[in-house]
This record gives structure tokens, C-alpha cells and sequence, in this order.
């Protein structure tokens, strides 16, 4: 049985991290839509471009080809930028590039064709609302802003790249206002979306939480 997953919620709460154990665990394709915008903004900033500047940076979108491949690897007219993608200068800069409707357009039709050929469990800020409305699960994975600004840090950390708390709490707040301030598409709960607070939850309870969900939709379907 083919099922389909949305994990939406403002920044950092984690959805990814649950998301690719999810994927692990029930043999789903994760889809981290968050990268592609990730490898778009990334673009724009190696081309010198200004992604404060909508028309500069549409005017790009001929030119990007961005693929994730296996093992979580992104790669953006096949330069692997897996690493580069996470740097503060990208995560500065993701959420202008998110409010340009010709780049979403661009990027939720490779989304809405990875999701059309497996079972997927994808990740974001409109997958419920917007790019699969008619999803088989949704959730909306929220925690507070300084419980996601801690993971985040700490995650960065691990990764080698260099932060400060007081930056990335910073940065969390700028891009939940942006994306869920946008015209198209904004970071907002599906009517039809399960919340998840996990402030106070392990990862493995989340991961346990959204399998719960997903094997009781798959019952109700028929499945097993
Ligand atoms: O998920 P992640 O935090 O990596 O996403 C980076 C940014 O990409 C978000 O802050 C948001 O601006 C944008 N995004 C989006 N829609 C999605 C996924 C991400 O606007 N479906």
C-alpha cells in the first residue's frame, strides 16, 4: 500500500530527525524539501546574487538542478553541497528565497513527482497544505523556541559547524516569521494535521508517536 507522510513545523522542531528514522524504520523515501530550498539559496549566494532580490533570483531557476540522492546527499547541478547547505549564510537567506512563488512552483513539482512514484514521508513548511493536500498522515510538529534553538545548536555542533546559541535562537525566530508571514504558501497547520508538541518528548518517542499515527491510518485504509 502506497502511503503518503507530511511533516510540517516551524524551524528546528526536529521534523527531519524524525522524519529519516520514520523513513528508516517503515521503509519510506524521506523527502527533505527544506534542503531543496537550502541548495536554491545556496546557488544564488555562490552566483553573488542578492536573494533579497526576487526578480535576480528567479531569473536563476533555468540554470538550478538539484537532486537528493541516497544517504541524505543534495546536490545542486551535481556538486555535492550536503555540508554547505546547513552553513548560518544559507540559513540567513532560506526564507527570501521560500517567498518567491516561481521558486516554489519550481521546486513543489519535483516534490509532487518524487511523492507520486513511492511511499514517502517529506518534511517542510506546506507539505499538508499545499503540496500533498491530500496526504494519507499529517503532522505539525511544534516545541518551543528555546527547546529547537538548543537542538540546533547542539546538532550544528556535532556537525563541526560553528555557532553560537544566541544566533541560531536568532535565526529560528526570523525564518518562522517570514515563512509563515508569505503570501504563498506559508508555514501554517493543515485543519486535517495531527500536533505533535515535543518540547518535553525524546526522539524515540516522537518516532513511536508518528508510527502510532501512520500504522493506524494504514488499518483504517485496509492495510497492514
Ligand atoms: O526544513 P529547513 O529548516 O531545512 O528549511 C529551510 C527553509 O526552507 C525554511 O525556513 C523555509 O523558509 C523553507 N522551506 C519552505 N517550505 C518547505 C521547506 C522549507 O518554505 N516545504
Amino acid at each position: 500500500m502506497k502511503i503518503s507522510v507530511a511533516i510540517d513545523g516551524p524551524a528546528a522542531a526536529g521534523k527531519s530527525t524524525v522524519a529519516k528514522k520514520v523513513a528508516e524504520i517503515k521503509g519510506y523515501t524521506y523527502i527533505d524539501t527544506g534542503a531543496m530550498y537550502r541548495a536554491f539559496t545556496w546557488y544564488c549566494l555562490e552566483k553573488g546574487v542578492d536573494c533579497q532580490d526576487e526578480a535576480a533570483c528567479v531569473a536563476l531557476i533555468p540554470e538550478v538542478n538539484i537532486k537528493l540522492r541516497p544517504g541524505h546527499v543534495v546536490l545542486c547541478n551535481d556538486i555535492d553541497v550536503t555540508r554547505q547547505i546547513r552553513e548560518p549564510r544559507v540559513s540567513g537567506n532560506v526564507s527570501y528565497i521560500a517567498s518567491y512563488k516561481d521558486i516554489r512552483l519550481f521546486l513543489v513539482d519535483q516534490q509532487r513527482t518524487m511523492a507520486g512514484k513511492h511511499s514517502v514521508i517529506m518534511d517542510g513548511r506546506d507539505i499538508g497544505t499545499y503540496v500533498l493536500p491530500n496526504a494519507d498522515v499529517k503532522i505539525y510538529q511544534i516545541a518551543s523556541v528555546e527547546t529547537r534553538a538548543i537542538r540546533r545548536y547542539d546538532e550544528n555542533i556535532s556537525k563541526g559547524i560553528p555557532c553560537t546559541l544566541e544566533e541560531i535562537e536568532e535565526d529560528v525566530r526570523k525564518r518562522d516569521y517570514i515563512d509563515s508571514h508569505r503570501a504563498f504558501a506559508p508555514l501554517k497547520p493543515a485543519p486535517d494535521s495531527v500536533l505533535l508538541d515535543t518540547s518535553f518528548m525524546s526522539v524515540d518517542e516522537v518516532v513511536n508517536a508518528v508510527i502510532e499515527i501512520i500504522d493506524k491510518k494504514i488499518q483504517e485504509k485496509g492495510g497492514n
